[in-house]
C-alpha cells in the first residue's frame, strides 16, 4: 500500500556478497517493506533474507546506550544472562566515558606490552569506508598489523591460491557471465541456499542450454537444473580435480595456444597428473572413472565456460590446494578472459571483498599491497604522515592461539562474532575471557560483547551511508534509510572518536572523506568516485574510464602477476586433518541455512526469519537416522573430540550417508563447539567442513 509509505530510500542488501540492490520503504521512520531494484546483479530479484530481513534494527535488544562491564561480573557466557536486559552485567555510560574507559584500555596495553600486544577484528558486514578507518587504526593508533575479518573463516584460503596463481584475489568474471557459458562448474558451494539471487542466473542459463556440472558431497536444489552432478567422497576434492586434469593432460584436450601465451609452468603439471589417473584417484573420490573423464571433457571442450566455488572448497586444511587445481583446469582449457569464461569463488557476506580490498588482512595493505614490501610501507606512510609496521600480523584464529598465549592482551572487535564463528568454540571463549581489555562495537551484546569490558552502540546498515564491494567487483553504493536508535552512532564516527583518544588526529566529516582518502591508496578504485556512485549505484572496478561502467571479465591480455603470465601450481591430495574412525564414524559439515545469516545475530531477531527456522537442527540422510534410531524431530547429540551439543534431528535426502551438517548460527547448539581448529597452511582457515563425530539419541 504506497499510500500507506512516506519514503522510499534506495540501498544494498546488507546480507550475501550477491549485492542485490534494493529500496526500503519507509513509514514512521521505520522500514515496513523492501522491493528489489533493477541492479546488475538482482535485476529486481530478491531473496527471503533481502525481502524479509529488515526489521532486526528495530529488536529489543538492540543496543542504544554504551555500556561499561559491572565490577566484579566475571567475563564468560552465562546462560542466565539476557542481552535484552543488559544492566545485570554492565552499567550504562555516556560517550565520553565510554570512549574514554575504551581508548584508555588500549593505550594502556600498548604502552605496558607494547603494540604487537594488542589486535584488532574487523567486520565484512561494515562499509568499504569503515574498513578503511578500522585497518588504519590498528596500523597506525595501535602500532600493529595484527588486524583480520572473517574473510579468514571464509575465503582466506582461495584468495591466497588465487593471488599465488593469476596474482589478484578477486573473481575474474561476475557470475552473470553464466547466462553466456557452454558449462558451468559448481563445487562446494550451494547456490540456492547460500546466494539465492546468483542462482537465478545459473537457472536462466540452464533454460538456454548451459550444461552445469555440480561437484559436491551433499547434494542441492540445483542437481535438479544440473546436466551431471559427481557427489564425490567429503575432503577429497584434490584427487577429483587433479584426476579431471589428468584427462585433459592425457587426452591433449588442453589449448596449448592459451597456455604458452598467457601461463608458465604447465610442463610441470603435466608431469605432476600423469600417475593421478581417473582410475588412482577413484578410489579415493569415490566416483566412477568413466564420470571423472565426463566432465573433464565437457569442461574442456566447451566453447565457454566458468567454475564457481564456495566454502565447501575453501573451508579445508588444504582449501588453498582445492582452489589451486580449479585455477590449473581453468589455464589449462583457457577458460578465462573471455566473456562466459571465469573464475568465480563465490564471495559470502554483503562486503567480504570490500573489506578485503580496504585492507582488514594481517599480511597485506590495502589493494592487496604486501605490508613487508619497502615500496608499498614508504607509499603508505607519505599518505598518513606515519611510521609503519612492515611486519606481518596474525590472522584470526592465530590471534586467538595469542590470546590462548598470554601475548595479545587487549581487543578492538567490530561487528564480529567469534565467540560464535571461531572453531573450537571452548578455546575461544576461555580466550576471550582472558583478554584484559576488550572492546566490542556491535548492535546488540552478541556472544563476543559478552566478554567485553566495554561495548560501544554502532549502526545497522540502513542507517548510515556508506559503499561496499559485492562477489562481481560491483562498488556500490548505500543510504541512510532511517535514523539511528537512542544514543547509537555510525560505526566511522565511533572509529574516528577511539582513534583520536588514543593520540590521532582525524577530522573526516562523512564516509564521502573517507573514500576520496582510499582512492590515493587503492588504484582498484580509479575512475569510481563517490558522486558517480550517487549517480550510477555500481560501478564494476576495475574501471578503464569515468564514463564506462568498469569491467566485467578481467584479464583478457594479461594477468597481474608482473610477468603478466598466470602460473600453474600443483597440487597432491591430503586426508582430512581429523579422519573419521571407529570411535568418531561421521563427518560432520558446517554451514549456513538460506533463513539465517552466519552466527545468526540478525537473522534470528528478523521476525520473518526466525518465524521461518527457529530451532537448531542437525541434517541426516534417512539411513543415517535410521542407523540410529532417531524419527524426524527426535533430539540427537553430536559429539566430537572438543565438545558436543544437543539439537533437534532433521531428515534430508539430499545428505550423504556418514555425514551430517549443522549451522552455525544457533547460539543455544552452536556448532563451533565441535568444529576442528586446524588450518590450512596457506590460507589459515580452519577446516569447518570436515571433522569426525558421532552421534546418539539425546
Ligand atoms: Fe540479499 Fe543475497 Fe538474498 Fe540478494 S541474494 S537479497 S544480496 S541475501
Amino acid at each position: 500500500d504506497s499510500a500507506a509509505i512516506d519514503r522510499e530510500v534506495d540501498s544494498v542488501c546488507p546480507y550475501c556478497g550477491v549485492g542485490c540492490q534494493l529500496t526500503y520503504q519507509i513509514r514512521d521512520e521505520k522500514i515496513v517493506a523492501v522491493q528489489g531494484r533493477e541492479g546488475p546483479s538482482n535485476l529486481g530479484r530478491l531473496c527471503v533474507k533481502g525481502r524479509f530481513g529488515f526489521d532486526y534494527p528495530n529488536h529489543p535488544s538492540r543496543l542504544t546506550r554504551p555500556l561499561i562491564r559491572r565490577e566484579g561480573v566475571p567475563k564468560r557466557m552465562d546462560p542466565d544472562f539476557d542481552p535484552a536486559n543488559p544492566l545485570t552485567h554492565f552499567r550504562e555510560a555516556d560517550w565520553d566515558e565510554a570512549l574514554d574507559f575504551a581508548a584508555r584500555g588500549l593505550a594502556h596495553l600498548r604502552a605496558g606490552y607494547g603494540a604487537e600486544a594488542l589486535a584488532g577484528f574487523g567486520s565484512a558486514k561494515c562499509s568499504n569506508e569503515e574498513a578503511w578507518l578500522f585497518q588504519k587504526l590498528i596500523r597506525i593508533g595501535f602500532g600493529t598489523n595484527n588486524v583480520d575479518h572473517c574473510t579468514r573463516l571464509c575465503h582466506a584460503s582461495s584468495v591466497a591460491a588465487l593471488i599465488e596463481c593469476i596474482g589478484t584475489g578477486a573473481v575474474t568474471a561476475s557470475f552473470m557471465q553464466a547466462t553466456q557459458a557452454d558449462v558451468i562448474i559448481l563445487t562446494g558451494c550451494n547456490p540456492a541456499v547460500n546466494h539465492p539471487v546468483a542462482a537465478t542466473f545459473f537457472k536462466q542459463a540452464a533454460k538456454r542450454g548451459t550444461k552445469i556440472l555440480i561437484l559436491d558431497p551433499r547434494g542441492q536444489a540445483l542437481n535438479a537444473y544440473a546436466h551431471k552432478v559427481l557427489r564425490f567422497e567429503p575432503g577429497t576434492d584434490v584427487a577429483l580435480f587433479n584426476a579431471m586434469l589428468n584427462v585433459i593432460v592425457t587426452e591433449e584436450l588442453y589449448n596449448q595456444s592459451y597456455i604458452q601465451e598467457h601461463t608458465e609452468g604447465f610442463d610441470a603439471l603435466k608431469q605432476h597428473v600423469m600417475e593421478m589417473t581417473p582410475e588412482a584417484m577413484s578410489p579415493l573420490c569415490g566416483i566412477a572413472p568413466d564420470d571423472i573423464r565426463e566432465v573433464a571433457r565437457l569442461y574442456a571442450r566447451a566453447d565457454k565456460a566458468m567454475i564457481f566455488w564456495g566454502m565447501g572448497i575453501s573451508q579445508h586444511t588444504h582449501g588453498t590446494d582445492n582452489a589451486r587445481c580449479l585455477i590449473s583446469l581453468a589455464l589449462a582449457c583457457g577458460q578465462t578472459g573471455r566473456p562466459g569464461t571465469g573464475l568465480h569463488p563465490l564471495r559470502g557476506q554483503n562486503n567480504v571483498q570490500g573489506a578485503s580490498d580496504a585492507g582488514l588482512i594481517p599480511m597485506v595493505m590495502p589493494d592487496y599491497q604486501p605490508v613487508s614490501d619497502a615500496q608499498v610501507k614508504a607509499a603508505f606512510e607519505e599518505l598518513w604522515s606515519t611510521p609503519l609496521s612492515g611486519k606481518p600480523g596474525l590472522t584470526v584464529v592465530e590471534i586467538m592461539h595469542a590470546i590462548e598465549a598470554g601475548q595479545i592482551k587487549g581487543m578492538y572487535i567490530l561487528g564480529e562474532n567469534p565467540a560464535m564463528s571461531d572453531p573450537d568454540l571452548a578455546h575461544a571463549r576461555a580466550a576471550l575471557a582472558t583478554l584484559e581489555h576488550l572492546v566490542v562495537q556491535d548492535l546488540f551484546v552478541t556472544e563476543t560483547a559478552q566478554f567485553a569490558d566495554v561495548i560501544l552502540p554502532a549502526s545497522a546498515w540502513a542507517e548510515k551511508d556508506g559503499t561496499v564491494t559485492n562477489t562481481n567487483r560491483q562498488v556500490q553504493m548505500g543510504r541512510a534509510a532511517v535514523p539511528l536508535p537512542g544514543e547509537a552512532k555510525p560505526d566511522w564516527w565511533i572509529i574516528q572518536a577511539l582513534a583520536n583518544r588514543m593520540g590521532l588526529n582525524w577530522h573526516y566529516q562523512h564516509p564521502s572523506d573517507v573514500f576520496a582518502e582510499m582512492k590515493q591508496g587503492m588504484a582498484s578504485l580509479d575512475h569510481i568516485s563517490w558522486e558517480r556512485l550517487q549517480a550510477e549505484q555500481s560501478v564494476t572496478y576495475p574501471c578503464p574510464a569515468d564514463d564506462q561502467p568498469g569491467l566485467d571479465v578481467v584479464y583478457s591480455d594479461a594477468f597481474p602477476t608482473g610477468n603478466g603470465k598466470a602460473r600453474f601450481s600443483p597440487t597432491r591430495p591430503l586426508p582430512p586433518d581429523e579422519p573419521v574412525d571407529s570411535e568418531y564414524p561421521v563427518v560432520l559439515t558446517t554451514g549456513r541455512q538460506l533463513e539465517h545469516w552466519h552466527t545468526g545475530s540478525m537473522t534470528r531477531r528478523a521476525r520473518v526469519l526466525d518465524q521461518l527456522e527457529p530451532e537448531a537442527v542437525a541434517s541426516l540422510a534417512p539411513a543415517e537416522l535410521a542407523r540410529y534410531g532417531l524419527q524426524p524431530g527426535d533430539p540427537v547429540t553430536i559429539k566430537t573430540r572438543r565438545g558436543e551439543i544437543t539439537l533437534t534431528a532433521r531428515i534430508d535426502p539430499q545428505m550423504p550417508e556418514g555425514m551430517v551438517f549443522v549451522p552455525f548460527c544457533y547460539v543455544e547448539a552452536a556448532a563451533n563447539i565441535l568444529t576442528n581448529p586446524a588450518l590450512d597452511p596457506y590460507g589459515k582457515i580452519p577446516e569447518f567442513k570436515y571433522a569426525a563425530c558421532r552421534l546418539s539419541p539425546a
